[in-house]
């Protein structure tokens, strides 16, 4: 962990934010390579969840909610972690992570509170008065405003059960102790689909999305033997679920959540329906939902409205950058002298996908050169290109196979005469000579 700390710095992968006033914990900012990648992953789970299929649409809902969905959804009574005050050093813990049983694991007191349930989510006023009467709560989770929204979605498309809602974003919580890098944060973002369809195929639904979002993670480059699937206990279920199946990465910190698929029943649909005595809903919902619309649909065949199921694959993205960046992380001995730190990332999630360099700094015929290819490659839209102009081309490779870039386009004296460059591959090393004019066609075989 330490070292991919180090190299997320150094890199401009990381930094920890509010950094010049000492920073604030649980919080993150993304460098210039981290954001491409954070992208380049959030885009490549769109790809798989709009773009490709059939049976999705995608959404892109307000952080701020409204108090009521979330009393609804049962975030208000229940999102809560047990705390833990220690009464010597008067440190905070969440009780269900001690080490050590009930010491304090600051000052090694045992002298704690009894826990206490301590509501993760944030509150912010809305409007120019703060009196505590109009506030909203920054989402806790992405899905509720999927709910929400079910009705509007349904009327402006032609979607009918089987079909999903996919949405990425920014989620907030209250974290009592955030830890672990980028693992447990304040402010994260999660990648969510909510598949609605016909209870009686929920369960098997389920087992597809379990299988389906391992298969997207080992096609992102994490190795099959490093995902768990892990059945949560019954005592252990959220208050909306039938049953949740935790897709764990060994992270480098110990094994954990990346992922959780969970069978939210009806709970969600129902708690925020109008009329919801009108249906036969199966999960304990919230009660007198105050809602004006009826989140249901009707069977045809039957002819009677009933409220779908929703099978969700939640997944963190910033959980999916910290374990793709420990996968892709390498230290090699390029010589006996001489060892190179590479991040073997696949080519679609490198931040740069290639570097043109010229041989001679501020040689204007390599560097107007080198200018043409990179603008060039660029056009193709295929992610960030990038020209180095510094002379020092050692030192270029080093930086490239340090943020994953997978090939260097060298332009030298040589490719002014024979119209060709050097592509350096980043993780094998080897170079081969391509023809200036056959580049774009090299460079679209390559990231296709
Ligand atoms: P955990 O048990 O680790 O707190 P959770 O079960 O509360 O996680 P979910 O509510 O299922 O998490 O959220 C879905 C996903 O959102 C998680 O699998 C995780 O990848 C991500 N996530 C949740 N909380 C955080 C956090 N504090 N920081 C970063 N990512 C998070």
């Amino acid at each position: 962990m330490d070292e991919l700390v180090s190299l997320c710095k150094r890199r401009g992968f990381l930094f920890q934010s509010n950094d010049i006033y000492g920073g604030i914990k649980g919080l993150y900012d993304y460098g210039p390579m981290g954001v491409e990648l954070k992208n380049n992953l959030k885009q490549s789970w769109w790809q798989s969840m709009v773009y490709e299929r059939d049976d999705t649409e995608g959404l892109d809902a307000s952080i701020l909610s409204a108090p009521v969905v979330l009393k609804h959804s049962g975030h208000e009574d229940t999102f809560t972690d047990p705390l833990v005050d220690c009464k010597s050093c008067k440190s905070r813990w969440r009780a269900d992570q001690l080490m050590e049983g009930s010491k304090c694991p600051n000052c090694k007191s045992e002298d704690l509170t009894d826990p206490r349930p301590f509501n993760l989510m944030f509150k912010t006023a809305i409007g120019p008065v703060d009196d505590g009467s109009s506030f909203a709560y920054l989402r806790p989770e992405t899905c509720q405003q999927i709910f929400t929204n079910f009705k509007n979605i349904l009327d402006s498309t032609s979607r009918t059960v089987p079909f999903g809602i996919a949405q990425m974003g920014k989620a907030f919580r209250n974290e009592i102790t955030p830890r672990n890098f980028i693992f447990r944060v304040r402010e994260f973002e999660q990648m969510e689909l909510e598949f609605f369809v016909k209870p009686g195929t929920d369960d098997e639904w389920h087992e597809y999305w379990i299988n389906k979002r391992i298969e997207w993670w080992v096609n992102q480059g994490i190795k099959k033997e490093n995902l768990k699937k892990i059945e949560v206990e019954k005592n252990e279920l959220a208050h909306y679920s039938k049953r949740t199946v935790d897709i764990n990465y060994v992270f480098p910190h110990g094994e954990e959540e990346l992922e959780g698929v969970a069978n939210r029943t009806d709970f969600d649909l129902g708690s925020h329906t109008k009329n919801q005595n009108d249906f036969k809903i199966t999960s304990e919902v919230m009660k007198n939902s105050s809602s004006t619309t009826k989140l249901a649909v009707q069977d045809l065949e039957e002819k009677k409205w009933y409220i779908p199921y929703v099978i969700e694959p939640s997944a963190g993205v910033d959980r999916g950058v910290l374990a793709l960046l420990n996968e892709a992380y390498r230290e090699e001995n390029v010589d006996k002298d001489n060892k190179r730190i590479l991040l073997s990332l696949k080519p679609h999630l490198s931040p740069i996908k290639a570097a043109v360099i010229p041989l001679k700094k501020n040689n204007e015929e390599l560097v107007n050169l080198s200018k043409e290819i990179k603008s060039n490659l660029q056009k193709l839209g295929l992610g960030r290109v990038v020209l180095e102009n510094s002379g020092n081309i050692g030192k270029n490779y080093r930086r490239h196979d340090e943020i994953g870039t997978p090939i260097c386009l060298t332009v030298d004296f040589e490719t002014l005469e024979d119209k060709s460059v050097t592509v350096r591959d980043r993780d094998t090393m080897k170079q081969e000579r391509v023809a200036v004019e056959n580049l774009s066609e090299y460079y679209k075989k390559y990231f296709n």
